[in-house]
């Protein structure tokens, strides 16, 4: 991979305003692979969201933001027609954005698992809906989901607590993945997953488990994040041209044992 790997390409990458998250090491990745990157996030991360463009941009790196809920069609909608009128159709769309709040599933609320569905599957579903119509007619794109190791393993349990919507979302979004694959293979569109295992990021910290997760994880290390933008870049370039339906796990062996 090198600077002209995404070259002329243009690239969406969802919850990628936060500074030190997996989104935020996407966005670095694939711009110095030279695709032009759309830093898609809340309102409220628009000031660190704009602090990355113009880091970006001091390395020749084209760079934009926009405010994005991905659990909104609406967002979706305006999102992709402000490109349209800049002349800017999606290559690669990257979604990233998700959620966590562990609770017992008898406790959990509805609405609390309606949340957290709505971010990690939802939103997916509507950014995929958003893109397709254009990439089927350009001939193709690429489509990753960021996923988890949760979508196949019960991470260790906090007493009284338990992680099921989120397990639930993260298992959700891959036949979403593999479905939509499917029904694209012959568009030149294709989506994957990348799962990673426990990355050091803030939604990490915010659990308190980092040295239960890095114990647990045969590599013993957590991931940096950029080690997770790597497989995206891998899997958004055509050294991937063949690779579709499929899940690439980053979890230095956690899943495996
Ligand atoms: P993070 O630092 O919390 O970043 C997630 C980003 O998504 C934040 O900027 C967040 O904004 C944003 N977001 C939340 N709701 C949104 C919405 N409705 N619309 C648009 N953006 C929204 O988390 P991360 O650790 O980088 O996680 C990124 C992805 O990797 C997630 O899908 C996560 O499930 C997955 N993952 C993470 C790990 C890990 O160990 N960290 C492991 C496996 C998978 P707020 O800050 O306002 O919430």
């Amino acid at each position: 991979m090198n600077s002209s790997t995404l070259s002329g390409r243009t690239a969406l990458v969802t919850g990628s305003g936060s500074s030190g998250g997996i989104g935020a090491a996407i966005v670095q990745v694939l711009a110095a692979a030279g695709a032009r990157v759309v830093i898609a996030d809340l309102p409220h991360l628009k000031a660190s969201a704009l602090s990355q463009c113009e880091a970006l941009s001091r390395y020749g790196y084209e760079a934009r933001f926009c405010e994005l809920d991905v659990g909104s069609q609406q967002d979706w909608e305006r999102v992709i027609a402000e490109l349209a009128q800049d002349g800017l159709e999606l290559d690669v769309l990257v979604c990233n954005a998700g959620i966590n709040s562990p609770s017992a599933p008898e406790n959990q609320s509805l609405d609390d698992w309606e949340r957290i569905l709505r971010v990690n599957l939802t939103g997916p579903f509507l950014g995929m809906q958003a893109v397709l119509p254009s990439m089927r007619v350009r001939g193709g794109g690429s489509i990753i989901c960021i996923g988890s190791v949760s979508a196949s393993v019960v991470t260790p349990p906090t007493p009284g607590l338990s992680n099921a919507a989120y397990h639930a979302s993260k298992a959700g979004l891959g036949m979403l993945a593999k479905t939509v694959a499917i029904n694209h293979a012959r568009d030149g569109v294709r989506v994957n997953v990348v799962a990673p295992g426990s990355v050091l990021t803030p939604m990490l910290a915010r659990g308190g488990k980092g040295a239960e997760l890095m114990a647990n994880t045969p590599m013993g290390r957590l991931a940096d994040p950029a080690e997770i933008a790597n497989a995206v870049l891998f899997l958004a370039s055509d050294a991937a041209s063949f690779i579709t339906a499929s899940t690439l796990t980053v979890d230095g062996g956690y899943s495996a044992v």
